[in-house]
């Protein structure tokens, strides 16, 4: 990585805006460590592109996630946070100075960098949902779901975020399918009965999507449902949406080459502290969590680095 003339010194970086990278900024800020955080595509990061929030302490009626993730930011800014639009597209981290360029231009030098890069959600790998991207299949139906208002749709995945998103584009669609590979859900007791009760919901228990159709946009999906290894049976439904909701993947590539990933890309810390192998790096929220993935405890792990930040610096003045 080249040093250029755009180049700027900061104490404290923060990279990524969701619960962990804000709430890191809230308390790197009040440490007085002049915080720089870059948001990332995404400003607010994966809350944004979720319904309501029941689960977050201190919103005891429940909370949007971008009014949530508002919240976060107009905190970390009362601070004196210093919030910028950017992405991270490469580091340096050889030397003391831990070097990252945003965008591809605009070179940060800084003594402490906090990794708050989250997940991004992941596809199941077929041809046709890069031929129908943006014209029927997504990954967020609280995004897309109003394009699909009145039509029959599929929510692919059996996890907590499949029940959501199939609840929430149940009460605009006409019909939700559920494709789900198991005989059985991954979502928690009560996200399940809420698919349960809702009449417009069908699951399509022990089923994959291998391929889409449609002239302009989806316009249906051929699954193959498993009927006793190794019996299958291929079927085909009628949709104009097919929503993802199969987990994510850790945004992590471009901080491999210096910081330990565990084989799913997740960045390994130190038990109880948010510190990589890397000297001044730390790093909190999805990108090291495998297990929670929580709002509240992406928080609380941002809290962590930002208190691990404060010590390092001051230990090494
Ligand atoms: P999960 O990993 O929990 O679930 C992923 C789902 O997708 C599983 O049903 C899985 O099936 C299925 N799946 C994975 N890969 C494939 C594939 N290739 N083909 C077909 N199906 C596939 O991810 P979520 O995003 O649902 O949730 C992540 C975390 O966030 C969880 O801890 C969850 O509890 C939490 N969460 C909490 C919410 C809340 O509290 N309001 C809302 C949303 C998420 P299988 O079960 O067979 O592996």
């Amino acid at each position: 990585m080249e040093t250029k003339g755009n180049s700027e010194h900061v104490r404290c970086l923060i990279i990524g805006s969701g619960p962990a990278g804000y709430t890191a900024a809230i308390y790197a800020a009040r440490a007085n460590l002049n915080p720089v955080l870059y948001t990332g595509l995404q400003m607010g990061g994966q809350l944004t592109t979720t319904t309501e929030i029941e689960n977050f302490p201190g919103y005891p009626e429940g909370v949007s996630g971008n009014d949530m993730m508002e919240d976060f930011r107009r905190q970390a800014e009362r601070f004196g946070t210093d919030i910028r639009f950017g992405i991270a597209t490469d580091v340096d981290f050889s030397g003391k100075v831990r070097k990252v360029v945003i965008d591809g231009e605009k070179h940060i030098e800084a003594d402490a960098v906090i990794i708050a890069t989250g997940a991004t959600a992941r596809y199941l790998g077929l041809e046709a949902e890069k031929k129908y991207a943006g014209q029927g299949v997504s990954a967020c139906a609280t995004c897309d779901g109003f394009f699909y208002r009145n039509r029959d749709v599929a929510v692919v995945g059996g996890g907590d975020t499949a029940a959501e998103e199939a609840t929430y584009l149940a009460s605009l669609c006409n019909k939700v399918y559920m494709i789900v590979r198991r005989d059985e859900l991954r979502a928690s007791k009560a996200m399940q009965e809420r698919v349960m009760k809702t009449p417009n919901i069908e699951i399509l228990w022990e089923h994959q999507a291998i391929d889409l159709f449609g002239e302009k946009g989806v316009e249906g999906a051929v699954l193959v449902k498993k009927k006793g290894t190794p019996l299958e049976e291929t079927v085909k439904i009628d949709i104009h949406g097919f929503f993802l909701a199969i987990g994510h993947t850790p945004n992590s590539d471009i901080f491999k080459k210096y910081v330990d990933t565990d084989e799913a890309g997740y960045i390994k810390t130190i038990a109880g502290t948010s510190k990589t192998n890397v000297q001044g790096v730390f790093a909190a929220g999805d990108i090291q969590d495998p297990r929670y993935r929580q709002a509240v405890t992406a928080a609380g792990s941002g809290c962590m680095a930002a208190i691990d930040v404060e010590r390092y610096l001051a230990e090494s003045r």
